[in-house]
């Protein structure tokens, strides 16, 4: 079939549909690049479109006032301190950092208590007033476009944040721009490829690219960006990428990538019976470990805003 937008990675508009159904049944078009193996939607959404979907959530319904459950926090917190265990090394000591897409806020505030001058942009805000009482993280309300493009960092933090764009090779090229020569990026969004990513549990409106590790690989180099390091295995349900910023941008595509991306989701759904295993009694502990996890995470978040209570938002939110 034949797209009106075309393949963001390689400019094409020659589309295989894949699904026809979201993760909740409901009637979603998911098509692949016949000729570099891009995931998406058949029909990318507006800016308006999407403007319209996420205001029902958030952005004037809560406008910076909603709270996380402790729960949602202290996963947001154990998740940008495993972030942090794994890039700081990479980082100099001291740099400025930052994240895109910044949600709660903890991952910033995880950097900003290593040592790093860490801030963070969100285009809705929506736990804003929350991130900077409670955490003291130095959040703002601002989407990529209206950051000032002066803005020298040493590294951009780029976590779920992807997969939600019309464009990632517009916005790549955008933080390129922001960042310092040399500067590191790093990415984490969900792997398509993933074993028990199978395509009844994965599409989502939300999510308009679903990327493969060649292809978030592509968008790197597509951005201007080459691959550093990948963090986790192929059984990680994310994908995880450090990337350092080049002078090149190198548009290359794998031919083989398609039929190797269609193979491989068609092998997800039908799991071989230990991972299946594995993966149902992972659920059965999940479940059951709820409400101990429950009281864990006040008593974890409690202490923890304690701790972020006594330091201080950095200049850019004073
Ligand atoms: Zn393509």
């Amino acid at each position: 079939m034949k797209t009106e937008i075309p393949c963001d990675l390689c400019g094409r508009n020659i589309f295989d549909r894949i699904a026809d159904r979201d993760r909740d049944n409901r009637p979603l078009d998911t098509v692949i690049c016949t000729n570099c193996g891009l995931v998406r939607h058949a029909d990318v959404p507006s800016e308006e479109d999407l403007a319209t979907f996420y205001s029902g959530s958030y952005r004037e319904e809560y406008n910076g006032e909603k709270t996380p459950g402790p729960r949602r926090v202290m996963r947001a917190w154990l998740n940008g301190e495993r972030i942090c265990r794994q890039i700081s090394s990479a980082i100099p000591a001291g740099a400025k950092i930052l994240e895109v897409g910044a949600g709660i806020g903890c991952t910033v505030k995880v950097f900003e208590q290593a040592g790093f001058r860490a801030e963070g942009i969100d285009p809705g805000g929506e736990f804003l007033t929350y991130s900077r009482e409670r955490l003291r993280a130095n959040v703002t309300i601002c989407s990529l476009d209206d950051l000032p493009g002066t803005s020298q960092f040493d590294a951009v933090l780029l976590i779920h944040v992807i997969e939600h764009l019309r464009s990632p090779v517009n916005a790549l090229r955008r933080i390129a721009g922001l960042l310092k020569p040399d500067g590191l990026l790093y990415v984490e969004c969900p792997n398509l490829q993933a074993p028990f990513a199978s395509r009844r549990r994965l599409f989502h409106y939300a999510h308009i690219h679903n990327l493969v590790p060649e292809t978030l690989q592509q968008f790197g180099a597509a951005g201007g960006f080459e691959l550093q390091q990948r963090f986790g295995d192929g059984q990680d349900p994310n994908l995880q990428m450090l990337f350092r910023k080049t002078s090149d941008v190198i548009l290359k595509t794998d031919p083989l990538n398609a039929q190797r991306t269609l193979k491989g989701l068609r092998r997800t759904d039908f799991l071989p019976y230990h991972l299946r295993a594995r993966y149902m009694i992972d659920r059965v502990r999940k479940v059951s470990s709820y409400a101990r996890e429950q009281l864990r995470a006040q008593a974890f978040v409690e202490r923890l805003i304690d701790n972020c209570s006594g330091s201080q938002i950095g200049s850019r939110a004073a």
